[in-house]
């Protein structure tokens, strides 16, 4: 079986700059999901090391690769 790790999936968002709180954003696996917008603040993700404990999860979902410099560059225009 493939083992999994947490950084390496697009539900994992860590705090500050992706998240008000690190852990498992996956909405399967959250403590606490609200439908409205306003509400963001409250919801909580699941606890990523638990969930995935074995490396196994089944909900994990590979990160889309990052462009490269000049990909990034070429899309804003320069
Ligand atoms: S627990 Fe699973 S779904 Fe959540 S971030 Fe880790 S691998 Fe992804």
């Amino acid at each position: 079986m493939t083992q999994v790790e947490c950084k390496n999936c697009r539900h994992f968002r860590q705090a500050p700059y992706e998240a008000p709180r690190t852990g498992c954003w996956h909405p399967d696996n959250m403590l606490v999901t609200q439908k409205d917008a306003y509400l963001d603040e409250q919801q909580a993700p699941g606890n990523h090391i638990k969930i995935n404990l074995r490396h196994n999860c089944a909900e994990f979902e590979a990160r889309a690769p990052r462009p490269s410099l000049l990909q990034r560059i070429l899309s804003m225009g320069a």
